[in-house]
């Protein structure tokens, strides 16, 4: 079968719910992957972050197969020896008190709802059904109802209605919006350190030390989503450190278990995490052998072969090479880390054609919304390989 004989298929018997671009991948291997005829393209999205260790990272790769032939799930009716020492490296690693562990990441924003309402109602002393919870414009935090129902992005929500009551919307970055949302009622504020899926958005500086301020003062939970900044894309284990400040509970995912399965946790610092009994929440596969295993691996590669400074690194030089191209058709070109957007001009006609153009020079990028191409790729990244991205960067750019 060749590329259009999947695609005929996919289009046929899938979901439209993706407008993917037309390549049939069938390999990885650390930055690189394969289509089905054999040509070569570097990864620039990295599965949004989730492969950060780079594709079929052998070291992730020889735990799950090991894990997959002793244990893979015991459902937590009973305990299980892998996720006692996931719990103690995770915990270590990010100076955490306590984690909840599931599967995806909008799970584990379901479960930092559940559990901060809780918080609210038992600790804090809001009146039943009446906690409110803050979150930002362009804010991406996952596809469950209730998290689309605070999502400010109409295709998102468009008919899906009705949603769950409970939320307030601020602009992002705003930190005296943030305090004038806040009533005795509130019982967190939930954000992306920066915004991903809404075109890498970095919020003012200072914004995450201002609003780690207002919620202490006002007893609210500052809860960051860093399911697609933490784990080293930014240049740090998790955004949060380039304000120097800790989140009370912080959620993770993607690049927890570097692309081979999915698994996502709630980070707590304060004892929000206490409020939740037993019954009161779970998951048949969170926390499961298999994913403890291949996350704590995923976990030691991380620190282990320095890829949170290689992103730091490697993403300073791939912004500042990018700003020298001083291409006309470009409005705006931000970033942190491997974290980086290139804002194209309305009128050069859309980032799409350019994602296609890319692809045909071997480099698979994804559009966000129309004018944005995201550039993030795997961690493992070399000084050569962002030189071999640039040149055909330049070269589609030029060729316009
Ligand atoms: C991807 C993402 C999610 C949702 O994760 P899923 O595993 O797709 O459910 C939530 N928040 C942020 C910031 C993300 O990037």
């Amino acid at each position: 079968m060749q590329t259009q004989d999947f695609i005929e298929l996919e289009n046929r018997l899938g979901a439209h719910n993706y407008k993917p671009l037309d390549v049939v991948l069938t390999r990885g291997q650390g930055i690189w992957v394969w289509d089905v005829e054999d040509r070569r393209y570097m990864d620039c999205l990295s599965a949004y972050s989730a492969v950060n260790q780079g594709h079929c990272h052998p070291a992730i790769q020889k735990t799950l197969v090991e894990q997959a032939t002793k244990l893979t799930l015991t459902s937590r009716a009973f305990r299980n020896d892998q996720l006692a020492l996931f719990y103690q490296e995770l915990c270590e690693l990010t100076r955490s008190h306590k984690i909840l562990p599931m599967n995806s990441g909008a799970e584990a924003v379901e479960t930092v709802i559940k559990a901060v309402r809780k918080w609210g109602y038992q600790v804090k002393g809001v009146p039943q059904d009446c906690a409110e919870i803050i979150v930002c414009a362009n804010n991406f935090h996952g596809r469950t109802i209730t998290i689309v129902g605070f999502s400010t992005d109409s295709s998102s929500r468009q008919d899906f209605g009705p949603f769950t009551p409970g939320f307030k919307i601020i602009p992002f970055g705003d930190s005296e919006a943030l305090e004038k949302a806040i009533t005795p009622n509130t019982v967190g504020f939930m954000v992306e350190p920066i915004q991903g899926e809404a075109g890498v958005i970095i919020p003012p500086d200072g914004f995450l030390q201002r609003a780690k301020a207002i919620c202490e003062k006002h007893n609210v939970v500052l809860i960051l989503d860093e399911i697609q900044t933490g784990l080293g894309r930014t240049g740090k284990l998790l955004a949060e450190e380039h304000e120097g400040i800790e989140a009370d509970l912080t959620l993770l995912g993607k690049a927890l278990s570097g692309g081979f399965y999915p698994v996502s946790a709630v980070l707590s610092n304060k004892e929000v995490m206490d409020v939740l009994r037993p019954g009161e929440h779970g998951s048949t596969f969170g926390g499961n052998p298999l994913a403890c295993a291949v996350s704590r691996t995923a976990l030691r590669v991380l620190v282990e072969e320095g890829l949170i400074e290689n992103a730091a690194v490697m993403g300073d030089y791939f912004l500042s090479e990018l700003k020298k191209l001083k291409a006309p058709q470009v409005k705006e070109i931000r970033g942190r880390g491997l974290m980086i957007g290139i804002e194209f001009h309305p009128e050069a006609g859309g980032a799409r054609a350019y994602c296609l153009k890319l692809m045909a020079a071997g480099l698979l990028c994804k559009e966000t919304h129309d004018h944005i191409v995201r550039l993030a790729p795997p961690l493992v990244i070399r000084k050569e390989d962002i030189d071999w991205a640039l040149e055909r960067i330049a070269k589609v750019l030029k060729a316009d």
